[in-house]
């Protein structure tokens, strides 16, 4: 298989090119290093079966060639982060509605196959979990930018499946729950590498709100072995696939399970939303996938549990 991955360059991207390329498959990545770096593929540059290219996929002749000579397109370019996305809105929505919809129109050519990365922000306020691939979808109002991120997802995945029912593209649509490892970046607002950073140079410990929001943290492992096993099976075709972990953990047990393993010192502290976001900023308590749809497809089972997640990003961002 040939396949290019946008945002190559990118936490989850890069892990993905590696899987691939690991398994014998050709890969090309597309990146613009906006919020990737060029060290997550640093050590992919010699491969045999490996190319990059430093540019954005709003570059349409550039995106048409490199879709042309792939077999699969793996969509993972776009403006990620709750903080990014408070702090920079217009860019948020103008890179995931205008690349994804670049994206298909190129694919839609020769029919390559797409994935679409959505997330589970698009389950926004709903309180009906875990949450099924099927379940309404409760976003708040538009002026509170958080809710902007859900929306530009959802037009994406709107737009893969349109595609999908008019033009026969194929398409498959990713939800990404809370996904992390090493290479993950605290820099856009996630919270575990935050808090293992945190942890190592014995600062405080910022759990935003009072800790009691929960979330289920997925190692990116198990996420790039679904993708890979989903690209091979017809069935995915037309189909949303949320993948996540059922495990959950509250923001404060987080804290204190990273304080203990990265053996640290530092305090936990609670920081207002309003001063850790913007004022009215609006979380979800609980945020859980159901992954009986991908299971029943792919026998899909997360490997790696929260405690040995926590160990390798902690390894990670001391040797780095
Ligand atoms: N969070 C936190 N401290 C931080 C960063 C995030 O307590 O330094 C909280 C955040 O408010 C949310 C959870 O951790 O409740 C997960 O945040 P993240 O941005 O990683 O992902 P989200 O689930 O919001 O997409």
């Amino acid at each position: 298989m040939k396949a290019l991955v946008t945002g190559g360059a990118g936490f989850i991207g890069s892990h993905l090119a590696e899987r691939l390329l690991d398994l014998g498959h050709e890969v090309a990545v597309l990146d613009n290093l906006s919020t990737g770096s060029i060290d997550n593929i640093a050590h992919l540059k010699g491969r045999s079966r490996f190319s990059y290219v430093i540019d954005s996929v709003t570059n349409e002749p550039l995106l048409a060639e490199m879709v042309d000579a792939c077999d699969v397109v793996f969509h993972l370019a776009a403006a990620v982060g709750v903080k990014l996305i408070v702090e920079q809105p217009v860019h948020t929505i103008e890179t995931n509605v205008h690349g994804t919809e670049v994206v298909l129109k190129h694919a839609n050519k020769k029919k390559k196959l797409v994935f679409i990365a959505s997330t589970s922000e698009v389950y926004g306020k709903s309180a009906d979990v875990p949450f099924r691939e099927d379940a309404d979808l409760v976003l708040g109002p538009t002026a509170k930018h958080r809710w902007a991120y859900a929306c530009s997802k959802l037009i994406d995945e709107f737009l893969a499946l349109a595609y999908w029912k008019e033009k026969k593209l194929p398409v498959v649509i990713v939800r990404l729950f809370n996904t992390v490892g090493p290479r993950q970046t605290g820099q856009y607002g996630m919270v575990l590498p935050t808090f293992v950073r945190q942890a190592l140079a014995s600062q405080p410990i910022t759990v935003f709100g009072d800790g009691t929001q929960s979330r289920c943290f997925t190692y990116v492992g198990d996420v790039v072995d679904a993708l890979v096993a989903l690209a091979a099976e017809p069935r995915a075709i037309g189909e949303v696939y949320n993948i996540g972990n059922k495990d959950e953990v509250t923001i404060r047990g987080l804290a204190e399970r990273v304080k203990a393993l990265a053996g640290s010192d530092s305090p936990i502290t609670c920081v207002p939303y309003d001063e850790a976001y913007e004022r009215g900023f609006e979380d979800m308590p609980r945020r859980v996938p159901e992954i009986a749809k991908l299971r029943a497809l792919i026998g899909y089972e997360p490997k790696v549990g929260l405690d040995e997640i926590i160990r390798r990003v902690i390894d990670h961002i001391r040797e780095h």
